[in-house]
């Protein structure tokens, strides 16, 4: 998209900052732009639209509503889709308001410090693309038990791999096995969409199941071309209420000739487990067994520090959250730093996800952090590509 194509509205209270931002925009290319003095004059001029301007530039601190508020009213009535926020506030703010933004389903392009330049605004705006035509899998449906039930009897449910790299050498040492639903139509569904169908409906030990099954068949081929690399699979705390699963799972992978020791089991909570003795059991005996215990998404939601302190983690994954714009934050570099500190008094490996800039894996690297997983490295791919994949990474000249 060129910046012709675009119609930007300036929310600026302060006129000289308003008319500088809009002949900055002007110089841009930028097709159409609309100004308005405060928030109640925006909302005012966005609801008697009847096409909406494709990006509001938001200053946030605004007398009467500030830009907070305004945005909050944006996402509630559906006056935008992604907005600039412009401000001189302090970072940690900036991201409370991203994070509001996104939790509204706005998208925040970029946080523009002022005073604003052609540069910032270029930059801003040329995320937009990426934010408005990024390739959706939206299921348009709603995904039933019984859609689940056929995919899973038609095999179309396979793992995905999203390689995991030593932050120290480079080296790739394991992958992360994603499960993915493959259409017959050619399209490729994520979790996000089927994963608590199935927990909902009583199909999610069948589903970790076959993506065990087929990483550990995917680990023996690539092992057999000279590529020995472990395997992490996500296990979902409801995978941990019937205390066969730690038979279970050994007999998967010893039948596959595979080494518990060579699997990672990421456990998620997406609800309260507290200390329930069946998931226990199964984790200790888990352990007991070889294979190695991961602390997914740890510091959200339930995946806590309570969890830690009495389940035999051997590995502890950073959630991307923190992970995005840490170079820039000090509030989540320093989340990252006191994980770290934790990890280390409990002797874990840590894996930093999300990583997507050679700024967010220099940071990692300098704070010690063990391995790195992210879209710098490698979006989650097919089986038979990761030798090509594996092949073709280098890791950043920092
Ligand atoms: P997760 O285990 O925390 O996996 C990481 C997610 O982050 C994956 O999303 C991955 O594609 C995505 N990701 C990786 N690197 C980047 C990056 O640099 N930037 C961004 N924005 N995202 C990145 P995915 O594959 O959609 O999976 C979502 C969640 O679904 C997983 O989160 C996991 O909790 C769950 N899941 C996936 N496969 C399975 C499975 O086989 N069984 C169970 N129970 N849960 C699964
Ligand atoms: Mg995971
Ligand atoms: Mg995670």
């Amino acid at each position: 998209m060129q910046f012709n194509e675009l119609t930007v509205m300036v929310v600026e209270d302060h006129g000289f900052q308003r008319r500088m931002a809009m002949r900055l925009l002007g110089e841009l290319g930028v097709g159409k732009v609309l100004e308005a003095a405060d928030g109640h004059q925006a909302l005012e001029q966005l609801s008697g639209m009847a096409v909406v301007p494709e990006v509001l530039l938001v200053d946030l601190d605004m007398p009467g509503m500030d830009g907070i508020e305004f945005i909050g009213h944006v996402a509630q009535k559906k006056l935008a889709r992604t907005v600039v926020v412009a401000s001189a506030l302090e970072p940690a703010l900036l991201n409370t308001v991203q994070t509001m933004a996104r939790a509204y389903g706005l998208r925040v392009l970029a946080a523009v410090e002022k005073p604003m330049t052609t540069q910032k605004l270029a930059d801003a705006l040329s995320l937009f693309d990426t934010a408005v035509d990024a390739p959706t899998d939206d299921a348009d449906e709603e995904i039933t038990a019984a859609d689940v039930l056929e995919g899973m009897d038609r095999d179309e449910f396979v793992p995905f791999f999203q390689p995991q790299v030593e932050l120290a050498n480079g080296r790739v040492v394991g992958v992360e096995a994603l499960a993915r639903w493959r259409r017959p139509d050619g399209g490729v569904v994520r979790p996000v969409h089927f994963i608590n169908v199935a927990e909902r409906e009583g199909l999610i030990d069948r589903m970790t199941e076959r993506v065990l099954e087929k990483a550990c068949a995917w680990k023996v081929r690539w092992a057999r071309d000279g590529l020995h690399l472990k395997i992490s699979v996500n296990v979902s705390m409801l995978n941990l209420g019937d205390v066969s699963a730690a038979d279970r799972y050994q007999n998967i992978v010893q039948s596959h000739g595979v080494d518990p020791h060579d699997v990672v089991l990421e456990i998620t909570e997406s609800s309260v487990m507290g200390e329930a003795a069946s998931a226990l059991n199964v984790l200790a005996r888990l352990r007991l067994k070889g294979f190695g215990l991961s602390i997914d998404d740890f510091g959200t939601g339930y995946s806590s520090l309570a969890q830690l302190s009495h389940i035999p983690f051997t590995e502890l994954k950073i959630d991307q959250s923190f992970v995005t714009g840490a170079p820039s934050q000090p509030r989540k570099r320093a989340v990252i730093e006191a994980s770290l500190e934790l990890a280390r008094k409990l002797d874990l490996r840590v894996v930093g996800e999300g990583v997507e800039t050679i700024d967010e894996w220099q940071m990692l690297a300098e704070l010690g952090c063990t391995v790195a997983q992210g879209y710098l490295i490698a979006k989650p791919t097919p089986g038979d590509r990761i030798a090509d994949v594996v092949a073709h990474w280098r890791r950043p000249a920092v």
